[in-house]
């Protein structure tokens, strides 16, 4: 799938559409999920054009996986909920429930998250 430019999170990115930032740095940035499933629903995106989890882990350069990772580690301990714990989601494709085809992980804390999957 090619990546979409116009996709939601590309317009987040380029400031078309305003975000309720929580972590920004060079390749990642994170903001508040806009319909929260959890006391804490955060959405942390590259900022390379990565369709999804299958396109950048295959195609993301070392430096911008290991600056994902470690940013999605940093939010959730700012957060406040590295003690208590959370879950991190990437849907991915259709079959994943994938909604925006621009990469996020979701961390979902603040409170029990519930059954691994459900439905
Ligand atoms: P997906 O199903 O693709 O993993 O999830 C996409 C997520 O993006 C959903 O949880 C949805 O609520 C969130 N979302 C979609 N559009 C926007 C938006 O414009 N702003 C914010 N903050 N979240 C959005």
């Amino acid at each position: 799938m090619a990546y979409d430019p116009d996709n939601i999170f590309a317009r987040i990115l380029n400031g078309e559409i305003p975000c309720d930032k929580v972590y920004e740095d060079d390749q990642v940035l994170a903001f508040n999920d806009h319909n929260p499933q959890r006391p804490v629903h955060v959405l942390v995106i590259p900022k390379g054009e990565y369709v999804s989890f299958d396109d950048f882990s295959a195609n993301a350069s070392e430096a911008e996986i290991a600056a994902f990772t470690r940013a999605v580690g940093r939010i959730a301990r700012d957060l406040g909920i590295a003690e208590t714990g959370y879950r991190l989601l990437a849907n991915t494709g259709p079959h994943g429930g994938q909604e925006v085809p621009h990469y996020h992980v979701h961390i979902f804390g603040g409170a029990p998250v519930g059954p691994m999957v459900s439905g």
